[in-house]
């Protein structure tokens, strides 16, 4: 991490006191509010900012997903930071609506619109107002400083504010169930929607972004990919039997959970994401309770098989040392998973901060871990990689940008998450569930068995 920069006013630079971020932990803010509008069907993103930060974030997203992003702009320039954003704002509104056949425009602001101090309910008002004559989409806004928050935060705002703006009044009982997942891959979205149907339920997901965002090969282009979480579900939410939203780390916040229980007494299940065996196995019991069923046989089944796994493969990978970085609730989870299958899990590191991730690891993982992991909240991958090669780990698990250490270390990564851009199919690496957890418990090994045999000298047939 750069050094401190102390600056004096009156003998100019001293030493130092600012602390910059290098390699950063995290991502924009505005980039997790497109991902989740990205998963309501009819949707365009739109950034009330800059073209720059548009462009940013559609590259990214675009190389993990391989999918084409797009993401509207109010397109700002310096005039517009002096003046304010308004009437780029309305213009591009206006753009998405008639151009691309918008039915819903999902609004986030952008560092630059949150400095200068844009008022986006204002300008929203003015302009639903101004245009009362034309048939104009849904517009949704979230506030995304991206100077103080990440990713997560602009993901679970936008989800907050679909749910808050979108189901506005309690309709009738639908006996739906809501899942709010958070940040999973488009894979982990199906499988969710697949266990709810086993139970007998018909899920209302939000965000859906399992099709939009891994769609089919299609012969004419779609400006708006089919897919999605429908208009009409999503208003509806506040008629549903019960919402399911996964996530320790925001167990304090508001969310579009909280929101639906305070509004409409939706009973609310907030819990881990699902990743392994226990956080799996809480999942399953709030299904059971929500639809009085047993756990079909299949998924039983499936349960079955990840346990025999467990005693057949944990001679490969019990007492490795493993580094899991990421969004902090992904490496909850995953700390979680690590520690029931034997790894030691001996650094937790995450962007975000304030998060009490070391107490929801303490909490996920009960009695499992011997000896607790250190866990480091607000920090680059400057600070992970220099505290982590004094922890002699034997396995790095996370995103792609953990990768140069590992070749540095000459030690295996476990790509898990988003962003994976130096492999193909992030978008369909399964985390979740009971087969989710197989998958990765699979992965671990055979990473595992794949260094010993590049490392051996005379290669091991035989593992
Ligand atoms: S300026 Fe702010 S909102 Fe735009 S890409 Fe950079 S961090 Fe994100």
């Amino acid at each position: 991490m750069a050094d401190d920069i102390i600056f004096d006013s009156a003998n100019g630079y001293k030493g130092e006191s600012h602390v910059a971020t290098t390699n950063a932990c995290k991502l924009c803010t505005p980039l997790g509010a497109t991902l989740a509008f990205k998963g309501v069907e009819g949707a365009v993103p739109f950034l009330h900012g800059s073209q720059g930060c548009a462009t940013y974030m559609r590259r990214y997203i675009i190389s993990h997903f391989r999918e084409p992003m797009d993401i509207a702009s109010s397109a700002l320039g310096e005039k517009n930071a002096i003046y304010g954003g308004g009437p780029n704002l309305k213009k591009g509104l206006l753009n998405a609506m008639q151009k691309y056949g918008a039915g819903v425009v999902g609004v986030a602001t952008t560092c630059l619109t949150e400095t200068i101090g844009d008022d986006v309910a204002r300008i929203l008002a003015e302009f639903r107002e101004e245009f009362s004559d034309l048939p104009l989409a849904e517009v949704v806004h979230v506030s995304t400083p991206s100077y103080s928050g990440t990713h997560m935060d602009g993901f679970h705002g936008a989800v907050k504010a679909l749910a808050d703006q979108l189901c506005v009044e309690k309709s009738e009982a639908t006996g739906r169930v809501n899942i709010m997942p958070g940040l999973v891959s488009p894979a982990d979205i199906r499988h969710l929607r697949e266990i709810c149907r086993e139970f007998g339920l018909t899920p209302t997901i939000l965000p859906d972004y399992s099709e939009t965002l891994d769609g089919p090969a299609l012969l004419e282009y779609e400006n708006i990919p089919s897919g999605g979480t429908k208009l009409a579900d999503i208003r509806a939410m506040g008629g549903s039997a019960a919402s399911i939203e996964c996530g320790r780390a925001i167990t304090t916040q508001e969310t579009a959970g909280t929101s639906l229980r305070d509004r409409f007494g939706v009973p609310l299940h907030r819990l881990g994401l699902p990743l392994g065996l226990r956080e799996t196995d809480s999942l399953f019991a709030a299904l059971k309770e929500i639809s009085g069923r047993e756990t079909p046989r299949e998924l039983a089944l499936e349960r079955g098989r990840y346990i025999d796994a467990l005693v057949d493969g944990h001679k490969y990978v019990s007492g490795m040392r493993a580094v899991v970085y990421g969004e902090e609730d992904l490496v909850i989870g995953m700390t979680s998973f690590l520690a029931e299958i034997g790894v030691k899990p001996v650094l937790v590191a995450t962007g975000a901060k304030n998060r009490n991730v070391a107490g929801h690891i303490k909490a996920a993982c009960g009695d499992l871990l011997r000896e607790e992991p250190i866990v480091r909240e607000n920090v680059d991958f400057f600070d992970i990689v220099e505290e982590a090669q004094t922890l002699a780990p034997d396995i790095l698990v996370g995103h792609s940008k953990g990768q140069r250490a590992a070749r540095d270390w000459n030690i295996p990564l476990l790509r898990v998450g988003f962003p994976i851009h130096d492999r193909f199919g992030g978008q369909r690496l399964l985390h979740v569930g009971y087969r989710g957890a197989q998958n990765l418990f699979d992965r671990l090994v055979n990473l595992v068995l794949e260094k010993k045999q590049t490392d051996s000298d005379i290669g091991y047939g035989y593992l």
